[in-house]
């Protein structure tokens, strides 16, 4: 099979809401009249973000959910997105795993894929996604980094931690019951991006970003922006962790310690973190439920800047926690 009946076979779907899809040297795409375009874009390495033998369908999922996280936490809505992907080989077994796994999501979320490139190579995939956010009174409405202002809670959506749990235990740096393991092993292969609630959070949250190498990473980057700083309450945090309520946890394998690295420190959740004003509590909540999308209330954003962590006493909780860095 050739570059282009690859791209025919495994690659190329209607597109009724682009312009111009898959098959010319552009793809056209109008976005709607009093919107922005929102674009973002992020490349999996084989070695580096995922294992070389894990399953096809899975990584074409997480290949697009990892660029739909960061639609969501701009608060914009999926347009188009183009994949560039590098194949050692033509391997139809894989071809036919990834796309589907992939454009599922694709489908799920009405984001079409309008084009990309294809090439021999180490096994590489980066995806660029278009997306849409209104422009209100010549505003544009996306959340950003900056505009979180000391007094705001500071919350973040769905679990943390349990995709660093997977990856401690498929690295055999832990065991996990095979129950236990599956569960977490889900948040790391198929990560869930919370694009509902990007867009529900338009106009209620103050900034915003997804969690894709850590929570005190991140959330590090979101202070910054918006010159700030945060208390996050431990307690309230490790309750994060799904895999605490399994049947199969159990408590004494694990330190608090290591929780605590898991839900502060460990990447790969794709969930969002986001500040609001006390006032705005119950438009979170109603913003929660029209996403379906829990939000957990954790800490709140100080005028001195850094970040400080305390006990449910409101005593400090000694401790470094480093989020991923490449080149660190
Ligand atoms: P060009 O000659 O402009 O580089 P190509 O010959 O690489 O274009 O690709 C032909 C068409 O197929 C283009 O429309 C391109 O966007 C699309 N395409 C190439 N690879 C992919 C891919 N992996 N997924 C989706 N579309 C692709
Ligand atoms: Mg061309």
């Amino acid at each position: 099979m050739g570059e282009f009946d690859l791209i025919a076979r495994y690659f190329t779907r209607p597109t009724p809401r682009a312009v111009l899809g898959v098959g010319d040297d552009c793809a056209l795409l109008q976005p709607a009249p009093g919107t922005q375009l929102a674009i973002s874009s992020d490349m999996l390495v084989e070695g580096r973000h995922f294992f070389a033998d894990v399953d096809p369908g899975a990584l074409g999922h997480k290949a697009l959910a990892v660029n739909l996280s960061d639609l969501a936490a701009c608060g914009a809505r999926p347009l188009a997105f183009t994949l560039a992907l590098a194949l050692p080989r033509v391997d139809e077994r894989w071809l036919a795993g990834f796309s589907g796994g992939l454009l599922a999501l694709a489908d799920a979320h009405g984001c079409e894929l309008v084009g990309g490139d294809t090439t021999q190579g180490p096994l590489n995939i980066c995806i660029t996604v278009f997306g849409e956010v209104p422009v209100v009174g010549g505003q544009g409405r996306a959340l950003l980094r900056a505009g979180a202002r000391a007094g705001d809670d500071v919350y973040v959506s769905g679990t943390l931690g349990d995709a660093r749990l997977a990856l401690d235990a498929l690295r055999g740096r832990i065991a996990l019951p095979a129950g236990l393991l599956a569960q977490a092993r889900a948040r790391l292969e198929r990560p869930t991006p919370r694009v509902a609630l990007g867009q529900a959070l338009r106009g209620v949250a103050t900034a915003a970003l997804d969690v894709s190498d850590g929570l005190l990473g991140d959330l590090g980057h979101l202070l910054g922006k918006s010159r700030v700083g945060a208390t996050l309450d431990t307690s309230l945090a490790i309750e994060l962790l799904a895999s605490r309520a399994h049947p199969a946890w159990a408590a004494r394998l694990f330190s608090l310690k290591m929780q605590l690295e898991c839900v502060l420190a460990g990447g790969d959740d794709y969930e969002l973190a986001f500040t609001a004003p006390a006032s705005a509590r119950d438009a979170v909540q109603a913003a929660a439920r029209q996403a379906a999308t829990p939000v957990t209330r954790i800490g709140r954003i100080d005028a001195a800047p850094g970040l400080r962590l305390v006990d449910g006493q409101g005593r400090p909780v000694a401790g470094r926690y480093a989020s991923f860095d490449h080149f660190a």
